[in-house]
């Protein structure tokens, strides 16, 4: 059985409470070794196997699977964040499928959450923005040309860009060009939970010298909105005295409830 499990975005203790059993259980790890914290490692049981992935092509990762499962052995694929955003783990599951080995994924918290806690923020400010785009610049990984950042930036809602930190400027220019004012509010977070976390906010027109200043070039979000500013919004409907919901009645302003 091979679990692929997301190790949270640095700190050790943001892996869920089921990755951390999984890892504990496991004859085999292989972990995502240019992101996942090392320090998790010391959670597997003794004996365990571990290889870092950063050093090993596709190729070399499955032939490690092959080899455990031939024996009914358990292996944990370790991602970081979570595995569903900019994993590679759909061909590693197409890879399994073709074998008949079994496998299951174990969720974990993904960096752009990481990146919303250090900001203190909510990225969904009633009547600010209602919409996270998560995206990315094209790289060696091309984008979709229907999905490059000007297209989205038209919409002017909270984005949120990862592996693009190395790119400041050419982004500055494409989020300008698409559609957001100059003196949008944006911030860098820069290794999310771990120790070495540095938060810098600035106006998009400040993106790039700011990143510059801070010798941020990789392992961190770009995260840009009017939302960022974490101001203008309207109080949530949800909690709001007289509005009703299936789990709490309403309170209309001069009456006693009910
Ligand atoms: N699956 C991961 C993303 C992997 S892609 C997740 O859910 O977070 C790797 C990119 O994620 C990095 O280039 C960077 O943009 C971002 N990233 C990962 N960990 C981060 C962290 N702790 N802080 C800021 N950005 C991070």
């Amino acid at each position: 059985m091979v679990y692929i499990v997301g190790a949270g975005p640095g700190a050790e203790d943001l892996i869920t409470v089921r990755g951390l059993k999984l890892l504990g259980q496991a004859d085999l790890v292989i972990y995502a070794g240019s992101l996942v914290n090392p320090a998790l490692l010391k959670e597997t049981k003794p004996g365990c196997r571990i290889f870092n992935s950063a050093e090993m092509t596709l190729e070399q990762v499955m032939e490690k699977i092959q080899q455990a499962e031939e024996k009914g052995e358990m292996t944990v694929r370790l991602h970081t964040g979570d595995p569903s955003l900019y994993g590679a783990i759909r061909e590693q599951m197409d890879w399994m499928d073709q074998r008949g080995i079994s496998y299951e994924i174990c969720p974990g918290v993904s960096s752009f959450c990481g990146a919303a806690a250090a900001l203190e923020m909510e990225y969904t400010l009633p009547e600010v923005s209602q919409s996270v785009i998560i995206t990315r610049m094209a790289g060696r990984t091309p984008v979709p040309e229907k999905e490059s950042i000007s297209s989205f930036a038209a919409h002017q809602s909270l984005m949120v860009i990862f592996l693009s930190a190395g790119m400041l400027e050419a982004l500055k220019k494409q989020l300008i060009e698409g559609g957001y004012p100059e003196d949008t509010p944006a911030a860098i977070v820069y290794k999310a939970t771990w120790p070495q976390e540095k938060v810098v906010r600035c106006l998009l027109k400040e993106l790039d010298v700011r990143g510059k200043e801070e010798k941020i070039s990789k392992t961190a979000l770009v995260i840009v909105g009017k939302a960022v500013a974490q101001k203008g919004y309207e109080r949530s409907r949800l909690y709001a005295p007289e509005f009703e919901t299936e789990f709490r009645k309403g309170n209309p302003p001069g009456t006693e409830g009910n």
